[in-house]
């Protein structure tokens, strides 16, 4: 579904990615980690064809990510970005349903199928109670709750996530992410997100890659992958602060 091969990704001479190769099947859910700067939202950006790579390629669904236009590519991959900026749209409903401009009509706009699919994602997210507000006098945490509808509604068969929670109270914490897994399970989306957690991370999701100055340093099951050593060596900090499983 997402196939990432060889890719290094420069900012100014500076390497965010280097020679970053990583596999995510359909129907997988699929956590990446690392600490602050190691590329993670890079790669989001690479993937999702906002960012193109130096070296390597990016395919989405069997395709090159660079040779499908912007409405192509949101039709196969929805994005949570990390900063939820709200440009234009007032409303929260008219936010959620920017979800559904990949999937409209180009002259008739709108269809019944598309307000059902903008309902539904207000309903699942449960924000509901939002709406009718100005979205940009919303709290983060209620943004990203937003934005989260929004690329509900988009129903793309992927779902990227730059750290969805990191602006939730912990029950929206646990919430966004029994939401993410129900997606998955039940809708069969195929989920990569970037999560600071690492107990969420470990919690929600069988499979993480862990980033480390742009390179893929870990991918594996939670127990291997932040084993006390790698997360002394990566993280700086004495694997005690780091409570995982349930
Ligand atoms: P992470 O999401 O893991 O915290 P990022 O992918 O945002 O890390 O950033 C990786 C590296 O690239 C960092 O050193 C960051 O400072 C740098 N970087 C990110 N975005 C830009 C940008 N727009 N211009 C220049 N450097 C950037
Ligand atoms: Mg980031």
């Amino acid at each position: 579904m997402i196939r990432v091969d060889g890719v290094t990704a420069v900012y100014r001479e500076r390497a965010a990615l280097r020679d970053v190769s990583l596999q995510v099947d359909a129907g997988e859910r699929v956590a990446i980690i690392g600490p602050n700067g190691a590329g993670k939202s890079t790669l989001l950006r690479v993937i999702a064809g906002l960012l193109h790579p130096t070296t390597g390629t990016v395919e989405l669904g069997g395709d090159r990510v660079d040779r499908l236009d912007r409405m192509a590519v949101a039709r196969r991959l929805s994005v949570v970005p990390q900063t939820p900026l709200l440009p234009f749209a007032t409303t929260v409903e008219e936010v959620v349903a920017l979800g559904r401009l990949p999937h409209e009509h180009p002259i008739r706009g709108m269809r019944p199928g598309d307000r059902a699919a903008v309902a539904a994602a207000i309903e699942r997210v449960g924000v509901g109670h939002l709406l009718g507000r100005d979205a940009r006098e919303l709290s983060m945490g209620e943004r990203q709750l937003v934005l989260l509808a929004m690329a509900v509604a988009q129903a793309a068969p992927v779902l990227v996530l730059d750290e969805p929670t990191v602006h939730l109270d912990l029950r929206h914490q646990v919430e966004v992410m029994d939401l993410v897994g129900d997606l998955n399970t039940r809708d069969g989306t195929t989920i990569l997100a970037v999560l600071h957690d690492l107990g969420l991370a470990a919690h929600f999701f069988a499979r993480l890659v862990l980033l480390d100055r742009g390179r893929v340093v870990a991918d594996g099951a939670p127990a291997e992958v932040l084993a006390p050593e790698r997360i002394r060596e990566v993280f700086g900090v004495d694997p005690a602060f780091v409570r995982l499983g349930a």
